[in-house]
């Protein structure tokens, strides 16, 4: 295995500890979600999920990404209502929930995971990224980036 190759391991598999704790944290608050699917349809639902380079670059390396348009504003991996990749979906897909009554706890939970995953970037020195997640996406699906172990890469 190449160093790049260990990296990576290594990258992925502390980013998927920090989801396995954000899924702790979340089931002990537990705000209720009946997986609908609906807010996985941004224009329906005027929400705009931001994700990070480092998180696209998980979902890329494990699943294959279908043919989408950034137009239609709705996520590739919602299949019939569900979310097909549960696994390695976003920060943003795990704290999102649509009861008001916790958006502020929410919200500090996000900032927290947040600056875990953005430190995470910096400790494998790889290019950090903050967009919607759709562009983001699309970016990768049509450059097939790979960004752990590319020498030209740098942290912001
Ligand atoms: S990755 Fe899954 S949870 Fe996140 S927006 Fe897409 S379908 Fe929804
Ligand atoms: S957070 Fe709300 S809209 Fe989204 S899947 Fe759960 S119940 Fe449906």
């Amino acid at each position: 295995m190449t160093i790049e190759e260990q990296m990576k391991l290594n990258l992925y598999s502390e980013l998927r500890r920090i989801y396995q704790m954000l899924e702790e944290e979340l089931t002990q608050l537990n705000p209720g979600c009946n997986r609908c699917g609906a807010c996985c349809n941004f224009s329906t639902f005027d929400h705009v999920l931001y994700a990070s380079s480092v998180e696209v670059n998980l979902i890329t390396s494990n699943v294959e990404v279908p043919v989408f348009n950034v137009s239609d504003n709705i996520c590739p991996f919602l299949k019939e209502n569900q979310c097909s990749i549960r696994t390695f979906r976003t920060l943003g897909c795990r704290v999102f929930y649509c009861n008001p009554n916790y958006k502020d706890v929410l919200y500090t939970i996000y900032e927290n995971y947040y600056q875990m995953i953005k430190d995470l970037s910096r400790k494998y020195t790889i290019q950090w990224k903050y967009l919607p997640f759709l562009k983001q996406l699309a970016e990768f699906k049509s450059e097939q980036l790979l960004l752990v172990g590319k020498p030209n890469s740098s942290p912001v």
